[in-house]
């Protein structure tokens, strides 16, 4: 990325929210669970599944958390009649792991309890590389008592792998949401370089897609897709019916439409993200950080008065 992109995006914290928004929209079903519901609606009619989210982290009061938990049992009703194979997200500090870990796992818990009696599933998401240790250990203790509950796992991260390794141990149907990761983390940590990054994702798919896990392959990256769409052909993956599959591939919605229609089109369930909330403005930042060309557009209409 050249300087001036990084300029642009060093920017993008001072637009105005009201321009944001305009290209928010791209990456955001909307503010209201309605327009999400309308959007899942739409990406239904074109063969895509979904994953429901409602925008929000950093909660650090047991109030905020308790909030938070309360949106996502709200949305389960009004969800049951629009689409059965919704899965809903949530990202660990949504649910108060900031303020504590019990109250995160009591929320996570109670959330599962309620989505499986309406047959969801729930993916708790990955943060930053400071909430890991504590957004697995809430992971692990809800996982033990609900099987509809999923985790991320990040291949940017030098961890990972033991991580993964773990997890299969304890939990051999694991259900994992493979990304690279879009925390930029220090060095000692984590794969900086873009190759690593993809290499091992590249190994940790192999190792996914070989066990009797599950996995959401998350990603636009057309070398990955195409080294597991070549793993999937050997190990004759795509042989049973796709509801039988325990494999996926996931893209957010706004990003590679094209990839996502290609891929639907070759035989393979497609899930799209679909966000929303009045809290997109983090979430809209870190899109527009991977989206320079869109980035700049958003500055001229700002230099402009837009
Ligand atoms: C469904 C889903 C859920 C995710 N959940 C998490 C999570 O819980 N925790 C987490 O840390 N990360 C999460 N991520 C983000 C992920 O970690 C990566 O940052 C992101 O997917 C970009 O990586 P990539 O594999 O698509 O490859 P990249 O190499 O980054 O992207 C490949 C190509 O896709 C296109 N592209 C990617 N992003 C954009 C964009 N915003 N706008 C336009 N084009 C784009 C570009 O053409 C790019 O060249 C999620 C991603 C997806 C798809």
């Amino acid at each position: 990325m050249g300087l001036f992109d990084r300029l642009v995006i060093a920017g993008l914290p001072l637009v105005p929210r009201r321009v944001l928004w305009t290209v928010a929209r791209r990456y955001v079903a909307g503010q209201s669970l309605d327009e999400a519901l309308a959007r899942i609606t739409a990406l239904r009619a074109e063969g895509f599944d979904t994953i429901l989210d409602i925008l929000g982290e950093g909660e650090s009061s047991e109030a905020q958390a308790r909030a938070a938990a309360a949106s996502y049992h709200e949305l389960l009703a009004p969800l049951a009649p629009v689409d059965p194979h919704c899965t809903i997200a949530v990202k660990p500090t949504h649910l108060g792991l900031l303020h504590s870990e019990d109250l995160c796992a009591e929320l996570l818990a109670e959330l599962c309890v309620a989505a499986a009696a309406a047959q969801r599933f729930v993916r708790f998401e990955m943060e930053d590389a400071p909430t890991i240790d504590g957004t697995l250990r809430v992971f692990e203790t809800v996982r033990e008592q609900h099987s509809n509950l999923g985790c991320v796992l990040q291949s940017r991260l030098f961890r990972t792998g033991s991580d993964l390794e773990r997890l299969l141990t304890r939990f051999p149907d694991l259900n994992v949401r493979l990304v690279k990761g879009i925390y930029l983390e220090p060095a000692s940590i984590a794969h900086t370089d873009h190759a690593a990054i993809t290499r091992a994702y590249l190994e940790l798919a192999d190792r996914l897609l070989e066990s009797d896990g599950h996995v959401g392959l998350a990603t636009h990256d057309d070398e990955i897709v195409a080294h597991t769409q070549a793993t999937i052909r050997r190990l004759e993956l795509d042989a049973p019916p796709q509801h039988e599959r325990r494999h996926e591939y996931q893209l957010l919605m706004g990003v590679r439409k094209p990839l996502a229609e290609q891929l639907r089109d070759a035989g393979h369930r497609v899930r799209i993200y679909v966000p929303f909330g009045a809290d997109w403005h983090a979430y809209t930042l870190r899109r527009l950080k991977y989206n320079p060309e869109i980035a700049r557009h958003v500055m001229r209409a700002v230099l402009r008065g837009d």
